[in-house]
């Protein structure tokens, strides 16, 4: 397995998730003029918040688990399951390169 290309792909989907995260925290705080909207569109926004909301916090869960993967990296211990320290299939780590456990620790 290739860590380098690994850690490549991680670092690109954090930079990646970090831009969308500072996005969406700007939304949030209301600072893209949507405060000047009436009543109705700002419940529409509302809800939209909701939805947006639980993006962001997806969104930092992997966040979370890309730098543990990261930190794996490092420490050399990059594809083995925190759960049962059991190796990651390849395969599984080629679908999701920050996955924490072996597909039978998950289920
Ligand atoms: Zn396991």
């Amino acid at each position: 397995m290739d860590l380098q290309a690994v850690q490549g792909r991680l670092e690109k989907r954090l930079a990646e998730l970090t831009r969308r995260d500072a996005a969406l925290a700007k939304h949030l705080r209301g600072q893209d003029g949507r405060n000047d909207q009436d009543f109705e569109d700002r419940v529409a926004f509302t809800e939209m918040d909701e939805v947006i909301e639980q993006l962001d916090d997806n969104a930092r869960t992997e966040m979370v688990d890309i730098q543990a993967a990261l930190k794996r990296i490092q420490a050399g211990e990059y594809g083995i399951c925190e759960s049962c320290g059991g190796d990651i299939p390849e395969k599984r780590l080629e679908i999701l390169p920050h996955a924490r456990l072996c597909v039978s620790c998950q289920e």
